[in-house]
């Protein structure tokens, strides 16, 4: 190597080792400079030894640096390689209001543990996990599961529910359960019973009902405190059935809404009939919705609540009890809706179908739940980063699968490791080769110091013939006369074809001769060399075929690319691998 060329080579692994430092924390890795470097000037390859000298040197020089050092080189003379990473910094939260008024940002995401979760709730759950620690602050949990009735808890769900959340990277600081908190709910009751601010109804719903509608008060609300706490405790000691007496807030009868008017806040329930999963009978009065959720959201210090638009009518009936109560609403930032087309995205369709047996599990392929995404490969820093940059905007959004599927892909992309399946395998027979051949394909086209996958390709018989896989998915392709590349491997031109296999001859081995005549390019599995394998697509059939050998390494969880088919997750390996398809 000439003087001048050996300092243009100093200078270029200077570069690479300068960019590899600044993304791992100022410690250049040898192994991937390494790679890059040949992947880049694969010349080099035959003189491994005498540059690992150099190599080793320049990276001792540039870790010495300090990072803000190396960041400085890197900007000043390659800035347009940071280009692509400060872009993607920047995607940030706008932020929230009225944060100064509070001494800790405290958000909270409150399901009711009657399903398993779903996408639907991902925006929820990331802006408020996001938000607090944006502002160093909490993030709650909190199960509201006082309904035992029509919204029946179910005890699975509230475990799912945590890993969830603990998948999503989203874990709460704090967790309540409200049916933990019977006893401050009744505290509560009654004070604002006392206080004149809420009554004990016995009203039949309809007569209730059509007072309401002519602003008029029923016949209890007038009566003295008194007698409502006299109802009360009647009803705490189970002399109301089922429907004969509820707890209601006092409004403005006159609000335009009919709905906010006189709210319903507690009412009795038939608990021999309706136990509920984790307190059993144990009450029979339990809380409403906007009752229970209203002063945890102040006795939690909840400081920003962080929901979507239908919740702006409990915002209204809430408010009332917080001026009663004498509390300051918190700040309430209310999102539009979010359709993801192509998406069962409600809990009882989910329900429904696992019930009938049209799912099979919570986490069917066809299902948007979280499970069923985790099982598919699709990574929760997609959903995390697809959610901040829906953020909380008022204005109606609509996603598809595909928004999601190239979040997905952009993460996936330079981790997973390629390997070919054959789907719909066919035989095709490629004769007159004229040596053994190793093929050397490499797990991941931009990392090659992650290595290869390696087939040595025997020839036999008297026509030093060899028997591969390919996908009748290529049929097309192989179309006789036409010339093809296998990919990585070599040239051959197609003879004889049928739906059952095929026939070609070797024409020859470098891909520049390939790419002259834009030969399509076509993957393939020796024959011997192969592993049965099954994908689950996202409907829920079955692609069969056969993955070549080197898959026998993998493990539950890896995320891989079948090449020209599509990004999945292993599932299972023994004899058999199974996977599931995420997407191409
Ligand atoms: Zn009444």
């Amino acid at each position: 190597m000439n003087p001048k060329g050996d300092a243009e080579l100093r200078e270029f692994i200077r570069k690479l080792a300068l960019l590899n430092a600044v993304r791992h924390d100022g410690k250049a890795q040898t192994g991937s400079v390494v790679g890059k470097l040949l992947a880049e000037k694969p010349e080099l390859r035959s003189k491994a030894k005498e540059f690992a000298r150099l190599v080793g040197e320049v990276i001792q020089e540039v870790n010495s640096l300090s990072l803000s050092k190396q960041k400085g080189i890197v900007e000043e003379r390659w800035p347009e390689a940071l280009v692509k990473e400060k872009v993607e910094e920047e995607k940030r939260l706008p932020p929230l209001p009225n944060v100064d008024k509070y001494a800790e940002v405290v958000t909270r995401f409150s399901p009711n543990p009657d399903c398993v979760l779903h996408l639907g709730s991902a925006r929820a759950i990331v802006l408020c996990y996001e938000y607090a620690c944006m502002y160093k602050g909490k993030f709650i949990l909190r199960f509201e599961d006082t309904d035992p009735k029509l919204k029946r808890p179910v005890l699975e769900f509230y475990d799912s529910i945590r890993e969830d959340l603990a998948w999503l990277g989203c874990k709460p600081d704090e967790e309540y359960i409200q049916s933990d908190r019977i006893s401050i709910y009744y505290e509560y009751a009654e004070r604002l019973l006392k206080d004149g601010k809420a009554y004990v109804c016995t009203c039949q719903p309809e007569q209730f009902r059509e007072k309401a509608l002519a602003n008029k008060p029923c016949v209890c609300r007038d009566l003295q405190p008194e007698e409502h706490l006299k109802r009360w405790q009647h009803m705490l000691e189970g002399g109301y059935k089922e429907g004969e007496a509820v707890v209601r807030i006092k409004t403005d009868l006159n609000h335009p809404n009919p709905a906010v008017r006189d709210w319903p806040a507690l009412r009795v329930l038939d608990c021999e009939k309706y136990p509920h999963p984790r307190v059993g009978s144990k009450y029979h009065v339990w809380p409403l919705y906007n009752f229970a959720c209203g002063l945890d959201d102040h006795l939690m210090g909840v400081s920003h609540i962080i929901r979507g638009k239908e919740h702006l009518t409990n915002m209204v009936r809430q408010k009332y009890m917080y001026e009663y109560l004498g509390w300051h609403y918190p700040e309430a930032i209310h999102y539009g809706r979010l359709k993801i087309t192509g998406a069962s995205l409600s809990k009882s369709e989910i329900v429904q179908g696992i019930k009938e047996g049209t799912y099979k599990s919570w986490d069917d392929p066809r299902l948007a739940t979280f499970a069923a995404l985790r099982r598919r490969g699709i990574t929760p820093e997609a959903i995390r980063k697809l959610m901040i940059d829906v953020g909380p905007k008022t204005s109606e959004v609509v996603l598809s699968w595909e928004n999601l599927n190239a979040y997905n892909r952009k993460i996936l992309d330079p981790k997973a490791n390629r390997y070919f399946f054959v789907h719909n395998p066919m035989q095709l027979t490629v004769r007159n080769i004229p040596k053994v051949f190793s093929a050397k394909l490499r797990l991941h086209p931009d990392y090659p110091e992650r290595g290869f996958r390696e087939y040595t390709i025997k020839r036999t018989g008297e026509d030093n013939s060899v028997a591969l896989w390919v996908s009748r998915n290529d049929i097309e392709v192989l179309k006789v006369g036409k010339i093809i590349r296998l990919m990585g491997l070599f040239n051959i031109k197609v003879e004889r074809t049928d739906a059952y296999s095929a026939e070609a001859l070797f024409i020859s081995e470098p891909y520049e001769e390939a790419r002259k005549v834009g030969a399509p390019l076509i993957h393939w599995i020796p024959i011997g060399a192969d592993l049965p394998c099954q994908v689950v697509m996202p409907d829920a059939t079955v692609a069969e075929g056969i993955a070549e050998s080197a898959c026998k390494g993998l493990k539950p969880d890896d995320v891989i690319q079948f090449e020209r088919f599509g990004f999945v997750r292993v599932d299972e390996v023994d004899m058999k691998l199974t996977a599931y398809y995420a997407h191409r």
